[in-house]
Formats: structure tokens, C-alpha cells, sequence
């Protein structure tokens, strides 16, 4: 840090003043997370010079010795870890391992059938204004809307009458679980690969809180980042006999030379995901969420579907009289990170919304616990009804933000060394 404070002190800035913003506050970005210094340190490492475009010992540059088994000791701990027959680190993030996972299984044109946006869906899993919805004929399910859960009923219907060549699972947010085996048995029934985007929950199945969608899945696609811990990427896992197609549809199809101080990272990540402490970690991450959720509950704020399995809970601000827009802004002037979030059949536009969005990866992190996540969603609560335009509602504000204060400085981001 000393080199980068003498030759570039604004840049320097930025990253002092970013350790000091997640020290300072409580993140709650239901996709974020504390990497570890390990993970740290081997993103900031000299593997970021190594061009190694190919696979290990099939590169097409020399040099590659090194980084070869950074990346064969990743894959292997992948598969070790999830119980996969084939696993591919070299997707830059979540975004760049569904196209692949695209490019291998499916040509534009094709029908593919996965979970419409405005109900916890993602960008790539059929957006107009993103290449899963410009290149494929994309089909939408929703949630009921009396449990606001996944209606494996209408799934089926639409799988029969669309025959898509992909289903699509996984979402971007959605608290519940997903029933994997019952899309696997709708693909088979409809012919389609089933692809499982758990770039949210990977880091709980790797920490075994939740079930894995490696046994039901073609090819599972994954974030690094999120719960898992790592450094931000994608991964995908996959069957035996889809590994060509899925190395090949990363590279040279959708990338060129992988990021290999990043594929270091993410084998550290994996290392340190298989021990025990990582259990424990996944299995509060969890528990956190309920806690958080059913807190808020109590303070007037509508847990979807009313409640959670996973790290995250999705609220219905309507009771509360406030938008989704207008909660994150009051939250973040109390120094509390969330994000506002359309709920499913949401009547504000995606802009506005009628939610927030909280997890609870980096205060599990921290070393949060129940009691906690009790203080925590008081302290929503409480920013979330008063107004910065108004003077008491500004003073208001800036208590919360002492409280919180107060709170993180006993569980610090970063702690530094003793
Ligand atoms: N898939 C899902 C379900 C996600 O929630 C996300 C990101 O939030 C992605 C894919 C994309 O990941 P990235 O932002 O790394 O491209």
C-alpha cells in the first residue's frame, strides 16, 4: 500500500476512504461480502501479468507453470467441494459464465424458459435489453401471487407448451428455496437442459446450509463473489461429458485470456470455504437472515413470501408508507447499505420500487449474530420512517447513524492486526 500512497496518493484515496466507509457502516447488499485478506492478497499479486489464454497445460503462451497450478489446484478444490464432475474458473463474473453457459447449450433463436425479472429474476435470464433477450426467444415464469413462491405448476405448463431447449433457475432475488429436483423432472418432461444459476447461494451450498443443485443440474453457473466470499467472478460446474462445450463457449468463444491473479483468488476462496469454520459461517449467514427478517416483520415491514431459507429477504415497504427509492437513500444517510427492489407485481416502476433488498453475508462476516440483526432491523426501521427533509427527521437520522457507529465498531470490517 505504500507504493500505491507515493505513486498515486488520489487513487490511495479512494481506497482508504472505501475501508473506512465499510468499517463506518453496516452493509447489507444481499450480493456483497468481506473477502478474506488471503483472497486479498492473491488478487493483488503478480499472476495479474500472466497472459494464459487455453487451459492449464494447453495454453497458448509459455510461462504458464505457475499459474497452470493455480488453476488446476482451484478446479480440483471446486470439484472436491461440490461434488462436481468438471468445474471452469476462468469466467470473469456471473454475467460471463451464463453466456457461456448459453454459447454451450443453446443457438440464438432457441426457446429458453427462466424466471421473468420483476419477480427475482436476472439480467441474463432474458432481459430485452440484455443478450439473453435480444439473441433467444425467452419465456418468463413468475411467483403466485398469494405465496409469492416459484409455481412449479405454471413452470410445467409453460415447459410443455414452449418446449424450451433451456429452463433456467437460480434468481437475483429470491428468498426461498428452490426445489431443483421438481425443474429437473419439468426438463426432462419438456426435453430442455436445465441450467442452475446459483451465483447467489453457491457460498451456501458450498457451506452446506442449503441443498446443492449439482446433482439435478446440466451445468451450474456461479458467482465468487457473493456468499461464497471470494474474489468477484463467475464459475461454472458441470457434467463429464458438457466439459469441451463448456470450456470451449468460455474460451475462445466468449473471452480471451483469463484472469489468472483472479483464478488464484478464487482457488484460496475455495480452500478456505472447505473447512469447518465456513460451515458454521453459512449456517448463521442464514439464521442471520431470519432473524433480520422477522425483525422487520415485527416493525411493519412485509417480509416476500413472509420470511426466508437463504441470505436474503426481500420487504414490502407499502405498510411503511415509503418507496423502495426513498428507504435506501434514508438508509444510506444512517450509514445502513441496502438496496431498493421491485417486489413481485410491484405497482412503482423498477426506479422507484416498492422494496429493499437486505443480507446478510458481510455482518455474518463480521461475527453478527441474532441479537444483532434484532438491533439492526430497529434501525431500519427507524430510518426508514423519518425524512431528511425535515429537521427532525435529519437529527433523527444522524442518532441511527451514531448507533450504527457504535454497532460495527465492535464487529470491524478488516480489524486491524493487535
Ligand atoms: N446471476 C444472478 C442470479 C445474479 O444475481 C448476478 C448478479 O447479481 C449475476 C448472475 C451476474 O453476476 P455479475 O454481476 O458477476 O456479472
Amino acid at each position: 500500500f505504500a507504493a500505491l500512497e507515493s505513486v498515486d496518493p488520489e487513487i490511495a484515496g479512494v481506497v482508504t476512504g472505501e475501508l473506512e466507509r465499510l468499517r463506518g457502516g453496516l452493509q447489507l447488499i444481499a450480493s456483497e461480502n468481506l473477502t478474506s485478506p488471503a483472497v486479498l492478497a492473491a488478487l493483488g499479486s503478480t499472476l495479474t501479468n500472466k497472459y494464459a489464454e487455453g487451459y492449464p497445460g494447453r495454453r497458448y503462451y509459455g510461462g504458464c507453470a505457475q499459474v497452470d497450478r493455480a488453476e488446476e489446484l482451484g478446479v480440483e478444490r471446486a470439484k472436491d467441494l461440490f461434488g462436481a464432475e468438471h468445474a471452469n474458473l476462468q469466467p470473469h463474473s456471473g454475467a460471463s459464465a451464463n453466456l457461456a453457459a448459453y454459447a454451450a447449450l443453446v443457438q440464438p433463436g432457441d426457446t429458453v424458459l427462466a424466471m421473468e425479472l420483476p419477480h427475482g429474476g436476472h439480467l441474463t435470464h432474458g432481459s430485452k435489453v440484455n443478450f439473453s433477450g435480444k439473441w433467444f426467444h425467452t419465456v418468463g415464469y413468475t411467483v403466485r401471487s398469494d405465496t409469492e413462491c416459484i409455481d412449479y405448476d405454471e413452470v410445467r405448463d409453460l415447459a410443455l407448451a414452449h418446449r424450451p431447449k433451456m429452463i433456467i433457475c437460480g434468481a437475483t432475488a429470491y428468498p426461498r428455496l428452490i426445489d431443483f429436483a421438481r425443474f429437473r423432472e419439468i426438463a426432462d418432461e419438456a426435453g430442455a437442459y436445465l441450467m442452475v444459476d446459483a451465483a447467489h447461494f453457491i457460498g451456501l451450498v458450498a457451506g452446506r446450509a442449503i441443498p446443492s443443485p449439482v446433482p439435478h443440474a446440466d451445468v451450474v453457473c456461479a458467482t465468487t463473489h457473493k456468499v461464497l466470499r471470494g474474489p468477484r467472478g463467475g464459475m461454472i460446474l458441470c457434467r463429464e461429458e458438457l466439459a469441451q462445450r463448456i470450456d470451449k463457449a468460455v474460451f475462445p468463444f466468449t473471452q480471451g485470456g483469463p484472469l489468472m491473479h483472479a483464478v488464484a483468488a478464487k482457488a484460496v476462496a475455495l480452500r478456505e470455504a472447505a473447512l469447518p469454520e465456513f460451515h458454521t459461517y453459512a449456517v448463521q449467514v442464514v439464521r442471520n437472515a431470519q432473524a433480520l427478517a422477522s425483525a422487520l416483520a415485527a416493525e411493519g415491514m412485509r417480509p416476500v413470501s413472509g420470511g426466508t431459507d437463504t441470505h436474503l429477504a426481500l420487504l414490502d415497504l407499502r405498510e411503511a408508507g415509503v418507496t423502495g427509492l426513498a428507504a435506501e437513500l434514508r438508509c444510506d444517510a444512517a450509514r445502513i447499505t441496502l438496496n431498493k427492489n421491485a417486489i413481485p407485481y410491484d405497482p412503482e416502476r423498477p426506479a422507484t420500487a416498492s422494496g429493499v433488498r437486505v443480507g446478510t453475508p458481510c455482518v455474518t462476516t463480521q461475527g453478527m449474530r441474532e441479537a444483532e440483526m434484532r438491533q439492526i432491523a430497529g434501525l431500519i426501521a427507524t430510518a426508514v420512517r423519518n425524512d431528511p427533509a425535515t429537521t427532525a427527521g435529519a437529527a433523527r437520522l444522524r442518532d441511527v447513524a451514531d448507533e450504527v457507529s457504535a454497532l460495527v465498531g465492535k464487529f470491524p470490517a478488516y480489524p486491524e492486526p493487535r
